[in-house]
């Protein structure tokens, strides 16, 4: 067993961690500072954002698109570190960033693997001492220091960043521990569950369509709340339901299950069409189309497979006429077309989940520095707190604007103590 002293013990070196390790060095370069990871290497979930060429940030980030604790101090996180100087950061760093749909940012190399070789290079340019292989077991606080156990011995440090992520992906090295080290310096937690995670349907209900992409607003209806709709791309796979709009959805489906609240969604496939106006399309095609068979008719606005799909569960044959088709039976198809019912039996788990709802209260941290109510000398940071966000490089931001501000509290934790 070895044991050392270190001002600043960060553990966890996922973004969360090396944004946090980074800004505290810029900012405070006579601390001592090293990151704890249990992973061999640091970083696999950088690796594996965005398909592998890691959604960095995006043009436009705002408290909305965050779930979890405050907006109030959600906002209060996001604004230590705005856009512009997200980009300065990453140029600084060596990655050139530009923008795709809906104002994602990727490297120009499209390579996350860059990303992360640039936040690593900084943090050891900086003397971060990086060790791997080193799984925080245990922290306690003795004497006003913290003693942090983990597999290579006892290290004692001033001040303790928690930079553990959640639990999703825990093959990553992000297993949920943290929140028991959270919880065991006093902290409360949040009941987590899996967020931007595919879903699951009644099996065999739509496997014909997998694979099939399309635009759809989502309607989930939560027994006692405001029905919430959301637009996007939904993909259909052989277990479910998969695409951005179905990740983003995905969080207000599990926290219903949570709290044992009722919950419907419903697939709107004709975006932004109410029922009449669907209906009225099809009174004109039936006025107007002659002999065309209403699969045809469907066709037009969609895969043919799917409109095979609904023309069934519809009870209509697929190759009746489109004027043959009886006022209840078209009423019963638009109701199809505008409100899909998708009973969703699951999720498909942390093992496929991008982020984790819930975590430790953002109440129970001072905003402004990311330090902890409850445990003077903690901070928190990243994944592990009470927010996630939705899809679009929402969640890197989360991490990186929470590790400035930990640099800023990290700081003025150092002063005070220096001025006692
Ligand atoms: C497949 C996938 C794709 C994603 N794509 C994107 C994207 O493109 N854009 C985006 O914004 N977000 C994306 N995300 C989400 C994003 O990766 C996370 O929100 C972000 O990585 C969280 O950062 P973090 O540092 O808080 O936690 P993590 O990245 O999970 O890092 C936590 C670190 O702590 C270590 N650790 C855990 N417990 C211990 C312990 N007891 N002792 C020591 N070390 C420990 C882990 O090994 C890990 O290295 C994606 C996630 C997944 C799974």
């Amino acid at each position: 067993m070895t044991s050392n002293k270190t001002d600043i013990i960060i553990v966890g070196g996922g973004a969360a961690g090396l944004a946090a390790a980074i800004f505290a060095k810029r900012r405070s370069p006579e601390r001592s500072v090293a990151i704890l990871d249990g992973a061999k290497k640091l970083g696999a979930k950088i690796l594996v954002a965005g398909g592998g060429r890691c959604n960095v940030t995006n043009v436009r980030i705002t408290p909305q698109d965050y779930c979890g604790g405050s907006r109030n101090a959600i906002k209060k996180v996001l604004r230590a570190l705005p856009f512009d100087e997200t980009i300065a950061f990453f140029r600084n760093i060596g990655v050139e960033m530009h923008e795709e749909t809906h104002g994602k940012l990727f490297p120009n190399s499209n390579k996350a693997r860059m990303v992360l070789d640039a936040l690593v290079n900084e943090a050891k340019r900086l003397s971060v001492e990086i060790r791997t292989d080193s799984r925080v077991e245990n922290i306690t606080k003795r004497e006003g220091d913290f003693v942090v156990t983990a597999a290579g011995g006892e290290s004692h440090c001033s001040a303790v960043v928690l930079a553990t992520g959640g639990k999703s992906l825990p093959k990553t090295g992000s297993d949920g521990f943290g929140y028991e080290l959270a919880r065991g310096l006093g902290h409360r937690l949040i009941d987590d569950t899996p967020s931007l995670v595919p879903l699951l349907t009644e099996p065999d209900r739509f496997r014909q369509l997998s694979g099939i992409a399309q635009d759809v607003e989502l309607t989930i209806k939560v027994d006692g709340e405001k029905p919430l709709r959301m637009s996007g791309a939904l993909l259909w796979t052989h277990f479910g339901i998969s695409g951005p709009v179905v990740l983003d959805i995905s969080r207000h489906w599990h926290r219903a299950v949570l709290e044992k609240k009722a919950v419907a969604l419903t697939a709107n496939l004709m975006p932004g069409r109410a029922f009449n106006d669907v209906e009225q399309w099809l009174i004109d095609a039936a006025a107007t189309g002659g002999r065309q068979r209403i699969k045809a008719v469907l066709a037009g606005q969609m895969p043919e497979r799917l409109a095979e799909a609904l023309l069934i569960e519809a009870g209509i044959a697929t190759d009746v006429i489109v004027g043959q088709v009886n006022k209840d039976a078209r009423r019963a198809l638009v109701h199809l077309l505008t409100a899909l019912p998708l009973a969703i039996t699951g999720s498909r788990g942390y093992a496929f989940a991008e982020v984790t709802a819930g975590g430790v209260p953002l109440d129970e941290i001072d905003a402004a520095t990311m330090q902890s109510r409850v445990c003077p000398g903690l901070f928190l940071v990243g994944e592990i707190l009470d927010v996630d966000g939705r899809i679009g490089g929402f969640n890197f931001q989360w991490a990186w604007a929470g590790g400035k501000v930990v640099a800023e509290g990290l700081a003025r934790l150092f002063e005070a103590v220096g001025k006692e």
